[in-house]
């Protein structure tokens, strides 16, 4: 995987101030100073049509609720490419789309804009996934109330894939799912709380020792928390009848 150095990320949303307290916090304001990140916001209203600034209307063939209209969304995406280079590659955020994994943030930490496009209503009309959509995201298999908090969670995920948005390289090797495994147990003080006691290998200073444990660990609770993804796991003989002992 070849992350990008940067990445630009065009929104187009009908609720632009949602965007604001999140990327104006830790980890995401630090790494937009930095320059690392780039969110640019647009409110679809811009390219309403009418003076009620209209971007839904009713269902043809009836029903409930209410679909995005097509014309202000191709309009909105026709200005916002010209904005920057290179052409953004278009993402609808969408409980249809391939679902947000590490592989796929991975995927998509490798290209350097991306406009995103956050549905609210019923959806959109059926012609901008056609036409003008490139990939489709689903953050999991539920629905939210629109696009924004899921295009917020694409932006955070991908933008930690940057080299130099976490603080240090390390926490970037060390986190769950790195190697397909989740996080081993971690600890601070005090050592002794509420009589609960902080495994005393993490206080015994053998580095070596605290490794294998920690290794171990994630062996452990990954098989126990979520074996389907211990399946692609590589363990030595030595890992495999250790796991296969323990209850
Ligand atoms: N009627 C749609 C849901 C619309 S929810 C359906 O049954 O599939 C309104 C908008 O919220 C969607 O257009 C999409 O942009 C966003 N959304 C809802 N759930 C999502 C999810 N799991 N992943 C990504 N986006 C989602």
């Amino acid at each position: 995987m070849t992350p990008a150095s940067s990445i630009r990320f065009d929104v187009l949303t009908i609720f632009p101030a949602m965007f604001e307290s999140p990327f104006e916090q830790s980890v995401m304001a630090r790494a937009r100073t930095a320059g690392l990140i780039d969110v640019q916001t647009h409110d679809l209203r811009q390219w309403a049509h009418d003076r009620h600034k209209t971007v839904d209307d009713a269902p043809f063939g009836g029903g409930a609720g209410m679909v995005m209209k097509p014309e202000p969304i191709f309009e909105a995406i026709e200005a916002i490419q010209p904005m920057a280079e290179p052409p953004a590659k278009v993402v609808f955020m969408s409980p249809l789309g391939r679902p947000l994994t590490r592989a796929l943030v991975d995927e998509l930490a490798e290209i350097p804009r991306m406009l995103i496009i956050c549905g609210r209503y019923e959806g959109i009309d059926e012609r901008v996934r056609e036409h003008i959509v490139d990939i489709e995201v689903s953050i999991g298999d539920f629905v939210v109330s629109g696009g924004e908090l899921p295009a917020m969670v694409v932006i955070d995920a991908v933008a930690r894939r940057i080299p130099g948005v976490l603080g240090s390289e390390a926490s970037l090797t060390e986190e769950s799912f790195d190697d397909g495994l989740l996080e081993y147990p971690q600890y601070t003080r005090p050592p002794v709380y509420r009589e609960w006691e902080v495994p005393p290998i993490l206080l015994s200073g053998n580095h070596a020792e605290v490794d294998k444990w920690r290794r171990r660990q994630r062996l452990l609770r990954t098989r126990d928390l979520r074996p389907d993804l211990l399946e692609g796991v590589e363990m030595t003989p030595a890992e495999r009848k250790w796991l296969a002992e323990q209850e």
